[in-house]
């Protein structure tokens, strides 16, 4: 299915093309309707399956196709309300995203810093608001804020709010937005107190149940390498010399990155095919027979470009930049470990990609062992708390891997 078949407008198609999102992922694709029916829906979708998207898209295009644009931008008509304010701003930095072309006001309110530069935004009037219970109750309570005219509230990650004791928070929010509005509950899972609190806010809601994620192949041996980003390329060079033979494919996130590595590897004296988007038809064909027929051993590609091809017999998978999706992961190491052979999957997690991986391991309810004893650690201390298949005391001090911004222009 493609953005275009879930009748999103130019606006918002353009600006998701610019944000290098190809297709809707599950929860994108079963909740972008429903929302756009004006259903009540609650969702079982946890982060990195693309759940901000799912309401956020929706929520975009209905206050765009109003027909009243005059009072855009004046009274809240869209109230998100996050637990945590990492979450908070992350949401809000999505309806920007989004939103780019699309003339719909959003902002983010959130504790812990102060209140007059959140009340002069408030001031200026919003269509969307991102908001922490604490902070947007007290704003109310002062009269900053006005939801009299919200028709849609978006409960995220309920169970959290929950265990964050927000409980009557959430339910006082609701209460002081109109009687008539749409409501949707996203929950990385339903508990009862979840259920319970959905009974009280929601009207006759549709269910949309994105878990369980898809289990990752059970012949595969999951590695995963925390490795500055700078250093990846050695770190590869490294492992191709002394732990990975066979066939192997090899991701990379952009085709700048695929034809980069092909040169390394080249000069170094691999022979290597690449796929990428740029390439002909003939160009990939003539590619994917080399690497099929055994007269290359290592193919480089980008996802989209390996989208379908069938390769019998890999030994090894690459993640040479971890992907942002988690199921993108289990498509791509799906494909060695075929046939009832034994297959490798090597991932290399920089710095800025840490959040990718707890997403990953999160969906897959696996914890990839860590292997610790290579030439190029990252930082010790800047590790999360992770399984750790080797304890050894062997790091040296690493530099973080620079924090990467998305690129903006067609990258697959
Ligand atoms: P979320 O589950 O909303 O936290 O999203 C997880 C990650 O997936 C974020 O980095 C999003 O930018 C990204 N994302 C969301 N939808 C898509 C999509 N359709 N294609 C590719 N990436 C996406």
């Amino acid at each position: 299915m493609s953005f275009k078949e879930l009748k999103l407008n130019k606006p918002i198609l353009k600006a998701i093309a610019e944000a290098g999102y190809h297709e809707p992922t599950l929860v994108q694709e079963k909740t972008i309707p429903l929302v756009m029916g004006k259903k009540d829906v609650i969702a079982s979708a946890q982060t990195g399956t693309g759940k901000t998207a799912s309401f956020a898209l929706p929520i975009l295009q209905l206050l765009f196709d109003r027909q009243d644009a005059p009072k855009r931008g004046k009274k809240i008509k869209a109230l998100v309300v996050s637990p945590t304010r990492e979450l908070a701003v992350q949401i809000g930095e999505n309806f920007k995203t989004y939103g780019k072309y699309s003339n719909i006001r959003s902002a983010v309110i959130y504790g812990g810093i102060p209140m007059e530069p959140q009340v002069d935004i408030l001031k200026k009037g919003l269509d969307v608001l991102v908001a922490t219970p604490g902070r947007l109750l007290d704003l109310h309570k002062q009269e900053l804020v006005d939801l009299s005219a919200v028709e849609i509230l978006v409960l995220d990650e309920a169970d959290l709010m929950l265990d964050l004791g927000f409980i009557d928070d959430v339910n006082k929010i609701a209460r002081l937005c109109p009687e008539e509005k749409q409501v949707l509950l996203f929950s990385a899972t339903i508990p009862f107190k979840v259920e319970q609190l959905a009974k009280t806010i929601l009207k006759s809601p549709e269910r949309v149940d994105v878990s369980p994620e898809l289990p990752a192949a059970g012949n595969v041996s999951q590695l995963l390498y925390y490795v500055p980003k700078k250093n990846k390329m050695e770190l590869c060079l490294h492992l191709l010399r002394n732990n990975i033979k066979g066939s192997i494919l090899i991701f990379r996130r952009t085709k700048m990155g695929v034809d980069k590595l092909e040169r390394t590897l080249s000069k170094n004296g691999y022979k290597v095919e690449t796929l990428h988007g740029d390439k002909s038809q003939n160009d990939r064909k003539t590619a994917l027979g080399k690497f099929k027929n055994n007269y290359v051993n290592i193919l480089i590609a980008t996802d989209l470009a390996a989208r379908g091809i069938d390769v019998k017999e890999l030994d090894a998978v690459i993640n040479f930049d971890l992907p942002n999706l988690p199921d993108t992961y289990v498509h791509r190491i799906g494909r060695t470990g075929r046939a009832g052979k034994m297959g490798m999957a090597y991932s290399f997690c920089s710095a800025d990609e840490k959040q990718y991986a707890r997403n990953i391991q999160q969906s897959i309810h696996i914890q990839i062992p860590v292997i610790e004893d290579h030439p190029f650690p990252l930082d010790p201390k800047a590790k999360p708390e992770i399984h750790k298949k080797k304890t050894g005391s062997k790091h040296k001090k690493g530099r973080k891997g620079a924090g990467s911004k998305k690129k903006k222009k067609r990258w697959y």
